[in-house]
């Protein structure tokens, strides 16, 4: 129907609507018009060779639907190509009223393909091959003024969709259309990309280093014992984490790239993780929170004192150095399930993160797991040429900051340590996150 789109955009809705009644009129008056049931470009050109040519000519009679119509001519593999060139002799093709044409109906419920679809199943109305109810006529006459258009458009659509015979479209034209579109017009930005705006610097690697060094001075402060203090180190240990990971994601380019996403999921475990332990103050689940991931530096060095050849990445003495500091590594027990025995989801409900959990998760997890959600946000964009469909074109690309995000979780890691050990009133944000027990007093 892409001539009865080109009309429709070229002449705006009433002219366009007005043409295609002069072509139904045409139709239903015909001594022939059983034969010209289907007025897709397709089936006008399966019609008899005369009766073909006398329907070409009448609808590219007007000079307006002449001009519209010229882009159909760049198609090598037009349907009834001899007519349609005889017809519209005197056209000029116009490619941006084609790609205006396809992008105002590639969505196929818009104003302009609703106009389309109207043409097409009152076509079949007006050539007797398809029969509907006195009232429905009426409205469908009388479309768009007729009823109510919020019950009138969807009937048209639904109708329209129906198969009108039980044989297999044929779909020759539409695939030869999108391929030689595909093959002859460039791929085109969507929107330009934002300018680059340089963000206020509210936050500067030196600011997340002086907190950094402040969190030390008090983790002496309120270091009371050489001996094994798990809630001590736990609680130190995930803000430090947390700032080490802030810094990362500070250098260049890092915050908007597919790395700054797995930071900032990092972030938002040990957030959780932080929170639930806090929550749950049981000093058995600290401990356990220790050992299981002494655990982990075990299995991992053991595997790579078999056969596994060690990546580069891995600093074996510090993982057997971890595995036997708090005991001899023969009694790390090595926990398989995740330290809590519970998934992050279950933590977070229990930490009354369920928020936080839903703001960060799924989206970052795509990104460590390398799901195509990701891999679409990050390697490709879609293409603006409606003749291509709005496909996909790779082209890597940086990503939104996530800056922001990670000091919002730091900072509420921060204020979960000033909770448990008094009194760090220090953040990376000017207004300190209000921890709960603040509030609560
Ligand atoms: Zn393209």
């Amino acid at each position: 129907m892409i001539w009865a789109a080109l009309i429709r955009v070229a002449l705006g809705q009433d002219h366009a609507l007005g043409l295609f009644r002069r072509i139904l009129n045409f139709i239903g008056k015909h001594d022939r018009k059983d034969d010209m049931h289907d007025l897709m470009l397709t089936g006008i050109s399966k019609l008899p060779a005369d009766l073909r040519d006398e329907l070409i000519r009448f609808i590219a009679e007007p000079p307006e639907v002449r001009r519209a119509l010229g882009s159909l001519l760049l198609f090598e593999a037009l349907p009834a190509r001899d007519s349609w060139t005889a017809a519209l002799s005197d056209s000029q093709p116009d490619v941006e009223l084609l790609m205006a044409a396809v992008g105002a109906t590639l969505w196929h419920q818009s104003q302009e393909a609703t106009d389309c679809r109207w043409l097409r199943v009152m076509g079949q109305v007006v050539a007797g091959r398809f029969h509907i109810p006195s009232d429905m006529l009426k409205q469908w006459c009388g479309y768009p003024n007729e009823g109510d258009q919020r019950e009138v458009r969807p009937s048209i659509r639904s109708s329209e969709i129906a198969p009108s015979s039980f044989e297999t479209p044929d779909l020759t034209w539409p695939h030869a259309f999108w391929d030689e579109a595909w093959r002859r017009t460039p791929c085109l930005q969507l929107r330009k990309p934002k300018e680059d705006v340089p963000v206020e610097p509210v936050l500067t690697r030196g600011r997340v280093r002086e907190l950094n060094d402040r969190l030390r001075a008090h983790w002496e402060a309120t270091h009371s014992t050489t001996a094994i203090d798990a809630r001590h180190d736990a609680v130190f240990g995930m803000a430090f984490y947390a700032l080490a990971i802030l810094d990362e994601l500070m250098g260049i380019g890092v915050a908007n790239s597919i790395l700054g996403r797995l930071g900032l999921r990092t972030t938002l475990e040990t957030r959780i993780n932080l929170r639930f332990l806090l929550q749950q103050n049981d000093e058995g689940l600290w401990k356990k929170w220790r050992a299981f991931g002494a655990g982990q530096a075990k299995l991992t060095s053991l595997k790579f004192d078999e056969t596994v050849e060690t990546p580069k990445y891995i600093d074996l003495e510090s993982l057997e150095q971890i595995a036997n500091e708090d005991l001899w590594e023969e009694f790390v027990a090595i926990n398989l399930a995740g330290w809590s025995g519970i998934d992050l989801r279950k933590m977070s409900e229990k930490a009354a993160l369920k928020p936080t959990y839903d703001q960060y998760y799924v989206w970052t997890s795509g990104y460590a797991h390398g799901m195509w959600g990701p891999i679409r946000e990050s390697c490709f964009r879609t293409c603006g040429n409606p003749l291509h469909r709005l496909h996909r074109y790779p082209e890597t690309h940086s990503l939104p900051d996530v800056i922001g995000d990670a000091v919002e979780l730091t900072d509420a890691i921060i204020a979960d340590l000033d909770g448990v050990f008094p009194s760090f009133p220090f953040r990376l944000l000017e207004n300190p996150v209000v921890t709960e027990k603040q509030e609560a007093a």
